[in-house]
C-alpha cells in the first residue's frame, strides 16, 4: 500500500546500522539492568543530533505560544479550533509520509532489537513528554517538556493503579485535594515505565472536593523527583521487557502547586487521559512491526540455513506454510502501521481502528515469535538466539495500554454505538 520514501529510507538504514552496532551489544547489559538505558538513549539522539533539534523545535512552539497569548486555555473551553495541517489529509501517501512515518520508523528499528529500550523511549518522550505539549502552556512547556523531550530528565506516565487496571477511570483512588495554592496529592501507582530512574511523573488523580467519587474529575499533574511524599519502589523483576525498567510510585501528601496541573481544571473531565492513552495505542502496532519482521527475517534466514533429512528445512511444507502465515501477519501489520501514521499526520481520529489495530497487531507479534522458535526448534529455546527475547517482550504488548480483550471490547462498542 505505501512505500517509504528515499530519504525516509536513508534514515531507516543510518538508524538500523546504530541500532546493530550500538544497542545489539548492550541488550545483555539492559536486560540485566547493568547499564543506565537513558544514557545510551542520549547517545543515540546525539548521534543523530535529535537532541539539539528538539530543544529548537520546541523553543520554537514556546516562543509561538507566548506570541499568540494563552490559546492553549481558550482550546481546553473549545474556544479555539486546532489549526489545521498544511498538505492534503485525503491523501494517503502524502500524509502518512509527512510527520508520522520518521518516529514510527525509529520505534520499528529499535523493537527488532531491544522492545523495552523502546518502550521506555517512548514513555518518556511521547507519552508522558507529549501529554505535556499537547496539554500544557508555554511555562510548562518550557519547564518540563522540552528536558523531557531532549532526554535531559526522564518521564514516566502514571495512570495504573493496584486496584484500578482495565477500570482505570471508575476504580482510581488518587486524589488531588485543592487547599490554597496547591493540591495535594495522595495515592499509589503501579506498573509504572521507568519509575526507578523517574524525575518528572505525569500523574493522574481525581480532584476531590467533596464531592462522590464518580462526579470527581481526572486530571493530569507533573510532581518532579524530589517533592516531600513523593517515592518510588524498587525496580519489578518482570517476564520480559528487562530492558525497559518497571516500579512504583507512592504519593503521600504531595505538595503540588497549581500551576503544575495541566490543562484548565474542568468538572467530570476524563478525556484528557484517554486521549494519551489512544496516543500510546496508536505507538503499539509499530513496536509489534519490529517484533514481527525481525522474527519473520530470521526465520527466512534459519529455514534455509538449517539442514535435517539431508535438506534446508525451509523445502518442508510444514516450514513453507509457517513463513507463508507469519508473512501475512507481517504484511497486515506493516500495512496498519502505515495507515495509523497518516491517521496520526492527517489528525484523523478513528479509536475503533486504533483499538482494533493494537489488538491485532499484539496477538500477530506474539504468534509470528511463536511461530520462529517453532522454526528454530531446540536453539529457538536458547538465549543465544533473538527470537526468544522477543517472544518474552511481546507477551508485554498484550497487555500495557489496554489488554488485547479491553481494546477489543473498545472497539466493538464503538462500533456498535456508531
Ligand atoms: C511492563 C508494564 C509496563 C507498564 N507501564 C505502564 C505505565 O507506564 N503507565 C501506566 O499507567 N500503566 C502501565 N502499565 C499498566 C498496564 O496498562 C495495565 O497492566 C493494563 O492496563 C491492565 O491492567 P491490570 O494489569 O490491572 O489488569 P486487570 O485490569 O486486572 O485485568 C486482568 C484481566 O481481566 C480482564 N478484564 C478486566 N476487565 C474486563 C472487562 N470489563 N471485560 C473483560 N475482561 C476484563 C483483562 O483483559 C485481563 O485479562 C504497565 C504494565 C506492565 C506489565
Amino acid at each position: 500500500m505505501f512505500e517509504l520514501t528515499e530519504p525516509q529510507k536513508m534514515i531507516q538504514q543510518a538508524f538500523r546500522q546504530w541500532c546493530e552496532n550500538e544497542l545489539q551489544p548492550k541488550v545483555e547489559a539492559l536486560e540485566k539492568a547493568e547499564i543506565n538505558p537513558f544514557d545510551l538513549m542520549r547517545q543515540m539522539l546525539d548521534a543523530f543530533g535529535m537532541r539539539d533539534a528538539m530543544r529548537e523545535g520546541m523553543k520554537r512552539k514556546v516562543q509561538k505560544m507566548r506570541e499568540k497569548g494563552p490559546v492553549e486555555d481558550k482550546k481546553e473551553e473549545g474556544l479555539v479550533e486546532d489549526k489545521k495541517e498544511e498538505g492534503d489529509p485525503d491523501d494517503p501517501m502524502e500524509m502518512a509520509q509527512r510527520d508520522m512515518m520518521i518516529p514510527f520508523t525509529m520505534i520499528k528499528e529499535l523493537c527488532r532489537v531491544a522492545p523495552g529500550f523502546a518502550m521506555s523511549f517512548g514513555v518518556s518522550t511521547a507519552l508522558a513528554g507529549g501529554t505535556i505539549l499537547s496539554k500544557g502552556n508555554a511555562d510548562q512547556i518550557e519547564k518540563w517538556g522540552v528536558p523531557i523531550n531532549a532526554l535531559d530528565k526522564v518521564g514516566c506516565w502514571c495512570l495504573t493503579e493496584p486496584e484500578a487496571g482495565s477500570d482505570a477511570f471508575g476504580s482510581m483512588k488518587a486524589t488531588a485535594k485543592p487547599k490554597d495554592d496547591y493540591y495535594i496529592l495522595n495515592g499509589q501507582k503501579t506498573f509504572i515505565t521507568n519509575a526507578p530512574y523517574g524525575e518528572i511523573f505525569v500523574v493522574y488523580a481525581k480532584i476531590d472536593r467533596g464531592q462522590p467519587k464518580d462526579k470527581q474529575p481526572v486530571h493530569a499533574f507533573v510532581l518532579e523527583k524530589g517533592m516531600p511524599g513523593l517515592t518510588t519502589g524498587k525496580p519489578f523483576e518482570k517476564m520480559g521487557m528487562k530492558d525497559s525498567p518497571t516500579g512504583e510510585v507512592f504519593m503521600d501528601d504531595v505538595k503540588v502547586p497549581k500551576a503544575n496541573l495541566l490543562g484548565v481544571e474542568k468538572d467530570n473531565l476524563r478525556d484528557q487521559a484517554k486521549e494519551s492513552l489512544g496516543n500510546e495505542r496508536s505507538g503499539v502496532p509499530a513496536m509489534c512491526l519490529g517484533i514481527i519482521e525481525r522474527c519473520f527475517e530470521e526465520s527466512v534466514k534459519y529455514a534455509k540455513e538449517r539442514k535435517q533429512f539431508g535438506k534446508p528445512i525451509g523445502e518442508f511444507q510444514a516450514i513453507q506454510l509457517k513463513i507463508a502465515n507469519m508473512y501475512i501477519k507481517y504484511m497486515n501489520v506493516q500495512n496498519i502501521v502505515y495507515r495509523l501514521a497518516w491517521m496520526g499526520s492527517a489528525k484523523k481520529r478513528d479509536m475503533a481502528f486504533i483499538c482494533a489495530s493494537k489488538a491485532y497487531a499484539a496477538q500477530a507479534a506474539i504468534e509470528v515469535a511463536m511461530e520462529a522458535i517453532q522454526i528454530f526448534g531446540g536453539y529457538g529455546y536458547m538465549k543465544e538466539y533473538h527470537v526468544e527475547k522477543l517472544l518474552r517482550d511481546a507477551k508485554l504488548l498484550e497487555l500495557g495500554a489496554g489488554t488485547t480483550d479491553i481494546n477489543l471490547l473498545t472497539t466493538a462498542r464503538i462500533l456498535l454505538r456508531d
